[in-house]
């Protein structure tokens, strides 16, 4: 269905070290989302279907997350069956197995089918399962469509916590425990520093570059990083070690690029990865 990159196109690239540094979560730029998944579709005519996909999903999510906006005061962030928002999530859930169903591919549009004739209970507890399962990313297609759907909640509900970022090193997503969808390197002096990006609450924190997210590998020479001309400014990061890679979004390179959707569209460079035998950290909102 896309084509797949060619080795030859990849030139492995040096990573030098430099010192990173927390930023603040901004208000959730869905716009800015939403504009760039246009763009990037009409670069990339292999990746127009899905980014188009995105493009209703990113609709759907910024819509739910202003709907969600008069429970934002002095709310204690658990979802469970006592916060006001449930009723709100559950009624949405209708509206958006519809969407996906229209406008997905064929096998989430099956799926979202399938779960629009299941019941009340069958949505809460799928919905349940996947704002707790945290430790393992989502794997069927029902569990990438609930956390397509409730990752605005998750943004909603991040945003009403304050977190502490200052000297937290771990790979994990310091609001929901999550590993990373990607890395991001912001421009530093010369160079750029790496921080991590949660795909659920879009958390970003800093993290080390030359050490994997994965395994903690940190000898240079295992932890190979590949870029392709299709793509200049995004690094696959990868790891001897584990086996595993992040696609890391160089803003140093590209300051107009939304790190969430630039991912999403350099589809060959997942396809590349992969038969090269590594495994991605965590998958992306359309399950890549
Ligand atoms: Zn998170
Ligand atoms: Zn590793």
């Amino acid at each position: 269905m896309y084509p797949a990159t060619s080795p030859t196109q990849f030139l492995a690239v040096a990573c030098g070290g430099s010192k990173p540094d927390n930023r603040p979560v901004e208000n959730p730029p869905w716009q800015q989302r939403i504009r760039r998944a246009e763009q990037l579709a009409e670069q990339h005519p292999f990746a127009a279907e899905v980014l188009t996909f995105y493009r209703h999903i990113a609709n759907f999510q910024l819509e739910l997350y202003h709907r969600l906006q008069p429970f934002s005061a002095g709310r204690t962030p658990v979802f469970s069956s006592e916060q006001p928002e449930l009723s709100l999530l559950l009624e949405s859930f209708t509206q958006f197995l519809s969407l996906v169903n229209e406008k997905a591919p064929p096998s989430f549009a099956r799926t979202a089918r399938e779960l629009h004739n299941s019941s009340a209970t069958d949505w809460s507890e799928l919905l349940n399962h996947c704002w707790s399962a945290n430790e393992q990313p989502p794997a069927a297609p029902a569990d990438f469509l609930a956390f397509a759907f409730l990752q605005p909640y998750a943004e909603f509900v991040r945003s009403r916590v304050p977190l502490h970022l200052e000297g937290y090193t771990l790979p994990l997503c310091p609001f929901c425990n999550r590993k990373p969808v990607a890395g991001i390197l912001r421009p530093q002096g010369d160079g750029g520093r790496r921080s991590l990006l949660c795909g659920f609450c879009l958390t970003e924190w800093e993290f080390r570059r030359i050490i994997c997210p994965a395994c903690g590998e940190e000898n240079h020479a295992k932890l190979p990083v590949y870029t392709a001309e299709s793509f200049p400014h995004i690094r696959v990061e990868c790891c001897d070690a584990c086996h595993t890679y992040i696609k890391s979004v160089d803003l140093t390179k590209k300051g107009l690029a939304v790190p969430l959707v630039d991912e999403l569209a350099s589809i060959p460079l997942d396809l590349w990865a992969q038969e090269h035998g590594y495994e991605k950290l965590h998958p992306n909102l359309l399950g890549m």
